[in-house]
């Protein structure tokens, strides 16, 4: 008997009716014989509601109460499920992320799945039940509830398939599969049928959320067999798998964009040896991750640093560069928050010279001005101003090829 973990996102549980679906979808996967171990999200909107409540107490409530009041919105859910399996005549049980020990490290709203006890999951399969596990959560070793981030449930479903050796894990969502580009920006985008563990991790870090990154860093690592699902409609998803000869043939996979950006430049630094840690030092004490980094030399030796962050951090970004820019004896420190990064993704790109060219000319016909560019093997990222976000993405999606009908 084949052990499938199946998981079902915001949307797909975001009503009584929606939950006696899914219900009707486990009892049918039960019964071609398979054994089911169900993960589910918040009902859409109740993580950004709970976290809408904490706001009206304070901006900076206590990381630890609110990874408390976040995990009861998948609380909810598994309750609800189970009861509609019971309902149906289908044996079920739901349990927490600290119930079914999903131990992870002590970084509240961020934290990383560590180990998985599944003994007490086996037992439940052993006695013939569904097991429903509420997603996104975890328990830390001195027993605090934890959370993973957000669409962190992509990453509790695939580390259980890896945690149980089962045989698929399914994400069922509210598209049919991974795109070439966001459907709901790109309506001639086309959903891929087998893409490259390497690929969707560079797609889910550069933006496109249909899985969360560490989901994909956990089916890689443990070679998770994952396909992206319709809640909706039958179909045969996105399987994301180990790289293979007719994925090579391929030389752009998909254009990936990020809203979540903000710029910040500090003008007018001395340009000596270690200035990037005088700058970034701070910031990084301050928790603020950084994405890209430039930094141009003016002609009187000093020097323009400019990096991306995300837009949440960046108003304290910009409190942290004000705070040194005296001691550093800057010009000034300014920033925009109203800025998009857009990349192109593929493997092929390992092989082939002038994609970057072909890139710029495209966006430069539009009249895209290019904010910053980087670079991987796999990867061309550039940040634009946030008004060409459709443009560009569209842009780039037909200029590659991967239009619809071609
Ligand atoms: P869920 O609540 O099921 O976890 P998410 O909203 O987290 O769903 O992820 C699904 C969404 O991801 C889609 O509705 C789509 O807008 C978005 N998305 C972004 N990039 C892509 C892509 N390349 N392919 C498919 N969906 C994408
Ligand atoms: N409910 C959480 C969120 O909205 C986790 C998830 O849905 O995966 O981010
Ligand atoms: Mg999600």
């Amino acid at each position: 008997m084949a052990l499938i973990v199946q998981k079902f996102g915001g949307t797909s549980v975001g009503s009584i009716e929606r939950i006696q679906a899914v219900a009707d979808k486990v009892i049918k996967s039960r019964k071609q014989g398979h054994q089911i171990v169900v993960v589910v999200s918040a009902m859409s909107g109740e993580t950004d509601r709970l976290l809408g409540l904490s706001g009206e107490i304070s901006s900076q409530v206590s990381k630890r109460e609110l990874d408390v009041l976040l995990s009861t919105g998948e609380q909810v859910t598994i309750a609800l499920l189970s009861m509609a399996l019971e309902a149906k005549g289908c044996a079920a049980e739901s349990f927490t992320g600290g119930q079914v020990c999903i131990l992870t490290d002590s970084v509240h709203s961020k934290a990383r799945i560590m180990e998985i006890d599944a003994q007490r999951v086996s037992k439940a399969l052993e006695d013939e039940k569904v097991v429903v596990v509420a997603g996104f959560q975890g328990i830390d070793a001195d027993g605090n509830i934890t959370t993973l981030g957000r669409g962190g449930s992509d990453t509790t479903a695939v580390a259980l398939a890896a945690a149980l050796e089962a045989q698929e894990c399914h994400i069922y969502t509210d598209v049919d599969g991974v795109y070439t580009a966001d459907p709901r920006i790109v309506n001639m985008a086309r959903r891929i049928d087998r893409i490259a563990y390497e690929e969707m991790l560079e797609m889910a870090s550069l933006g496109s959320k249909v899985l969360q990154i560490r989901s994909v860093e956990f089916a890689s690592k443990y070679n998770v067999s994952l396909r992206v699902l319709s809640s909706f409609e039958e179909g045969p998803g996105t399987l994301i798998t180990t790289e293979d000869k007719s994925m090579e043939q391929v030389l752009i996979s998909g254009i990936a964009h990020n809203r979540d950006e903000a710029k910040l430049t500090i003008r007018g630094v001395p340009d000596t040896p270690g200035i990037a840690s005088r700058i970034l030092g701070p910031i990084a004490k301050a928790n603020i991750e950084v994405d890209m980094i430039i930094q141009n030399i003016g002609d009187d030796k000093s020097t323009n640093f400019t990096f991306t962050v995300h837009r949440g951090d960046y108003k304290r970004g910009l409190e942290v560069l004000q705070g040194i820019s005296e001691e550093l004896g800057a010009d000034g420190v300014s920033g925009d928050d109203n800025i998009v990064k857009i990349s192109v993704v593929g493997v092929g790109m390992r092989s082939h010279a002038g994609i970057a060219s072909q890139m710029f000319e495209a966006l430069a016909t539009e009249g895209i001005n290019i904010q910053m560019i980087s670079t991987s093997e796999i990867k061309i990222s550039v940040v634009v101003d946030e008004k060409y976000l459709e443009l560009g993405v569209r842009t780039l999606h037909s200029t590659f090829g991967l239009d619809k009908g071609n």
